[in-house]
């Protein structure tokens, strides 16, 4: 068996493969931390913006989206606090020179506590099988209790610091840890300092009047500064929502796990305007939504799980992380955030515009309050990436490796192929793709044999093979031949729309989100 480390270099080293994701600038020796998506990586990618889209904007009349510049006035950065305080806790080896930040270099560490209770449970119920009490296990057992002890200990005073801000005692935390640089090994740091995250460039053409200005670290600020053009011109009565999809950018100091943390990354942010008060209401009703819109692609229910916030962000009530389980453990792929007034009022008062809603029903203005969803595309491709790879042993001893996509995202809906080079076939075969391609992204495959051409699409997620053979001249049918199944079935070339229709079209999936 695979590692999880093993299999997750497997996956990047198929992505590159398969054209899904390349190191971006690669005959340079690539860029830290970027990335370029080759030709079914894009498709992927257009497919999950896609996904998000239509249920932001079609599920709801009262959602509407918009597409932002990514420069913008360097006040909106100072209003929003980002000038000020968008820095990550920092923490070099010296022995190393690796540069670490000290949050996630203690999160990491409360990750293998628990991962050390995990494995004396996992020991516990194998021995006692199903008379295995876990909750009375994990307060009777010595050793178990002594880490869960040691967890919570060290997750208290972690969140304490995180909340004071506190750089001393994040580094003392470190040290009694006794936490080590995985490079060097020692435990040679220096003290920890504050790293602003914003990329920076000028605008303008001359020295005097150039502009310093900022490549936006988040999407949502461009749906805020836009918040009364898009009420006033599209007459938007709270609660309502905008949308944006879009590229941000963050000088992250430690990039790693592949597309997970990258400098330049893509958004799906949708800020939801409320009255004061109903906030928590309807941060509730967005945790819910979301969490739907997850589980309706089928990667499995189980990998995801909802995680609070240890240190809330000044101005926010509530936020929370959907995380999935990724082949490290379960991280963060999506953040819904209850952020009060706080944006409205800052532009408000930098601006010096008077940033309100009149509320017919109550009669009365106000600073509406927000809840926002705000999702990284990358991170969802990666988590979709992850949960499809399988290497699968056939029998025969043969292998596959397989990505089993949902088919609504996969690149390609079906392959078309001729049977042989020759009679007719690839005519055949071409006029069939002629009349999907309208519909649906179609490939023709007609080089090598036909075990190999399944293959090839196996490794991109294909959900459809279709063979023309030499009866289908006669009995007007086709092979189809199922991707995770590998089973086959001559069906009717007149049904091959219905038949791929059924299986990608998202509104089976948008209707699964509304009904529950
Ligand atoms: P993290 O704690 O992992 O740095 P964050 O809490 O700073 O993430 P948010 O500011 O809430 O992230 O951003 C919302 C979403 O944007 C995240 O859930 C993630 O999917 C995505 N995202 C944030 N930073 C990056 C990055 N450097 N690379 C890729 N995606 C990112």
């Amino acid at each position: 068996m695979a590692t999880q480390e093993e299999t997750f270099k497997k996956i990047v080293a198929h992505c590159k493969e398969y054209g899904f994701v390349f190191p971006s600038s690669e005959i340079y020796d690539g860029l830290g931390a970027v990335y370029d998506y080759g030709q079914n990586g894009v498709e992927l990618k257009n497919n999950i913006k896609r996904y998000w889209w239509d249920a932001m904007t079609l599920l709801h009349e009262n959602i509407v989206g918009i597409d932002a510049a990514i420069f913008m006035h360097p006040t909106t950065w100072k209003a929003s606090g980002h000038v000020d305080a968008f820095n990550d806790p920092l923490i070099d080896n010296r022995d190393s020179k690796k540069r670490y930040r000290a949050d996630v270099l203690i999160e990491d560490q409360i990750a293998k506590y628990d991962e050390k209770i995990a494995k004396e449970l996992e020991k516990a119920r194998k021995r006692f099988g199903e008379s295995f009490d876990e909750e009375l296990y994990k307060q009777t057992n010595e050793r178990v209790r002594e880490h869960i002890e040691k967890r919570e200990a060290l997750h208290a005073r972690y969140a304490k610091a995180m909340n004071d801000n506190d750089l001393a005692e994040l580094k003392q935390i470190i040290l009694d840890e006794e936490i080590v640089c995985p490079i060097s090994g020692t435990r040679n740091w220096t003290d920890v300092r504050q790293f602003n995250l914003m990329f920076q460039t000028e605008m303008g053409s001359t020295a005097d009047g150039a502009m310093k200005i900022y490549l936006r670290p988040e999407t949502a600020q461009g749906i805020f500064v836009n918040f009364l053009n898009v009420q006033k011109t599209g007459r938007m009565k709270v609660p309502f929502g905008i949308a944006q999809i879009g590229k941000a950018f963050r000088n992250e100091i430690v990039a790693r796990q592949f597309i997970f943390r990258m400098r330049e990354f893509e958004q799906m942010e949708m800020q939801f305007f409320v009255r004061p008060g109903e906030e928590l209401k309807w941060f509730e009703h967005w945790k819910q939504f979301r969490l739907r819109w997850h589980k309706a692609l089928g990667l499995g229910d189980e990998k995801y799980r909802f995680h609070d916030h240890e240190k809330l962000a000044h101005y926010a009530n509530a936020a929370t992380d959907i995380e999935f389980l990724m082949p490290f453990g379960f991280k963060e792929v999506e953040g819904i955030h209850s952020r009060t007034n706080f944006d409205l009022s800052q532009h408000a008062k930098f601006s010096g515009k008077k940033i309100e809603y009149f509320d017919p029903e109550l009669n009365q203005s106000y600073t509406p309050y927000v809840i926002e969803t705000s999702i990284g595309v990358d991170r969802m491709f990666l988590s979709v990436m992850c949960s499809s790879y399988e290497e699968q042993q056939l029998e025969g001893g043969d292998t596959r490796v397989v990505l089993h996509l949902p088919p609504v995202l996969a690149p390609v809906k079906a392959c078309i192929m001729p049977l042989v080079k020759k009679d007719g076939l690839p005519e055949k075969a071409r006029e069939i793709m002629n009349e999907l391609k309208f519909d649906f992204k179609v490939a023709y495959d007609e080089k090598d044999s036909i075990g190999k051409r399944y293959r090839r699409q196996d490794a991109v997620g294909t959900p459809f093979c279709i063979t023309v053979d030499h009866d289908t001249e006669k009995d007007g049918c086709v092979t189809v031949r199922y991707r995770d199944t590998m089973e086959q079935d001559r069906v009717k070339i007149e049904d091959l729309h219905d038949i791929i229709r059924k299986a990608t079209d998202p509104k089976e999936l948008y209707k699964k989100i509304v009904s529950e």
